[in-house]
């Protein structure tokens, strides 16, 4: 069996699409969305990140704000731009790139974006209306994920969904998105014994370890949904995922390739975020 690839690149070009719409049709209101994304330090992982990011939001006629701040900020300036932020108006959606220089507390930083312009879905609140099902902003790179499940029209509920990886923002949100959809899940970390066991009885895999190429074809359960969020630069620069794609698509039904699957749907759904963010501004004029 030769599964069938999960196109994250062509799937992300056709919802932008359908969604410059809605900026349009806010920007004929006289609202055009806009997105501030604060930089601390030249880490240069996080400086492409950012890159994309501003350069998407103008692909579909956002307004986004790129701020680069010095690698000694401190906290206290840090905190009052986002206050400053928190009240403008032209500002929808705010998000911190992280990993944030350690004399900063990242926690705290958090917090003090409001909920409501939180488009990253990082603050608590945001993070426990996601336990309820209610929240404001699902964090992008999940939400991402089950968009790809939805525009491929596979089914979950009743499925047993297991998700490896338990961070704060792929791994346990993952399993929320899926629970909320009445997936069976099924949640592994790195001190799960016999890891197998549980990823070959997945009809729907979700990965995010960001360990390259760990979950071999022998690991998965012949025609599951393979999802794979990790991305690794191996030593001779190749990128590769968390899945051994090579032998992975020889069983699974579905998956995702690194790159061109779960990576463009992150941007992808923080453009939705920052544009419902401006919808709902809009509805409280
Ligand atoms: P973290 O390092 O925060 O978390 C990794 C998780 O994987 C931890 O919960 C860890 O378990 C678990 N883990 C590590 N090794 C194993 C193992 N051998 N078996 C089972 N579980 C294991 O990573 P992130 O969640 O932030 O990111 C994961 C990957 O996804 C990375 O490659 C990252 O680059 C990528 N990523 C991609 C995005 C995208 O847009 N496509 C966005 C965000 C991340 P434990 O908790 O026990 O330590």
């Amino acid at each position: 069996m030769t599964a069938r690839i999960i196109d994250g690149k062509a799937i992300a070009q056709e919802l932008r699409t359908e969604w410059k719409a809605r900026v349009d049709e806010l920007k004929s209101g006289g609202l055009t969305p806009g997105l501030a994304v604060i930089i601390v330090g030249e880490d240069p992982a996080s400086k492409v990140y950012v890159g994309n990011k501003v350069k998407a939001c103008a692909e579909v006629g956002l307004y986004s704000e790129h701020i680069a701040l010095p690698a000694d900020t401190q906290e206290s300036t840090l905190l009052a731009k986002i206050a400053e932020l928190n009240v403008d108006p032209a500002i929808h959606g705010l998000l911190i790139q992280l990993p944030l220089p350690s004399h900063i507390d990242s926690q705290k930083v958090l917090e003090a974006i409001s909920p409501n312009k939180d488009v990253d879905g990082f603050h608590p609140m945001n993070v426990g209306a996601l336990v309820t099902d209610t929240t404001l902003f699902p964090p992008c790179t999940p939400s991402g994920t089950m968009k790809l499940l939805e525009k491929m029209g596979i089914e979950i509920e009743g499925k047993h969904a297991v998700v490896v990886g338990r961070s704060n923002i792929v791994g346990k949100p993952m399993a929320l998105l899926l629970l909320h959809k009445n997936a069976t899940v099924t949640i592994c970390t790195s001190r799960t014994v016999n890891l197998g066991k549980y990823t070959r009885d997945a009809d729907i895999l979700v990965v995010a370890t960001g360990k390259p190429q760990m979950i071999t074809g022998d690991m998965i359960k012949p025609g599951a949904v393979v999802i794979d969020v990790g991305i690794n630069r191996l030593p001779n620069g190749k990128l590769v995922g968390d899945i051994d794609f090579e032998s992975a698509k020889e069983v699974a039904g579905y998956i995702t390739p690194v790159p061109g699957g779960v990576g463009p749907m992150t941007i992808t759904m923080l453009i939705a975020n920052t544009i419902q963010a401006a919808e709902r501004a809009k509805r409280q004029e």
